[in-house]
């Protein structure tokens, strides 16, 4: 299977302006951002998706959504509020087949999504 470009990203053989890395788990602006703030939350491990990770690599999720904590008080999201977005499969608008969390805010998030 070719790399995706969260691979690359990760492999350091495309661009992304890395704002938090940690042991597990690289953080980037997205390309095409639906709020003022939309950040990405990749692990270095590949994992297509939510559905795909198995057990025994459970604790990627506790990674992802540390990080997100960190990088949510980073950016002084904590006082306003922020989203937390894991998309999976086709029905849920999965289009990068790497394990990711979005970080929503900057402004209110209407509810339900699309
Ligand atoms: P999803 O649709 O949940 O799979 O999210 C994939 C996200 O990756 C989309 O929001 C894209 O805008 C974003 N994306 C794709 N390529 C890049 C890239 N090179 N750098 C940053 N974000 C990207």
């Amino acid at each position: 299977m070719p790399k995706t470009i969260f691979e690359r990203i990760v492999d350091r053989e495309a661009q992304a302006d890395i704002l938090y890395e940690d042991e597990h788990v690289l953080a980037f602006p997205d390309i095409a951002p639906q709020a003022p703030v939309h950040i990405l939350l990749i692990p270095k491990r590949h994992h297509a998706r939510h559905a795909a990770v198995p057990p025994e690599h459970h604790s990627v999720f506790s990674h992802l959504f540390a990080a997100a904590q960190k990088v949510a008080r980073q950016l002084r999201l904590e006082k306003n509020g922020y989203r937390l977005v894991m998309n999976n499969g086709p029905d849920g608008g999965e289009t990068v087949p790497h394990l990711h969390l979005h970080l929503l805010g900057g402004r209110p998030l209407s509810w339900p999504p699309g």
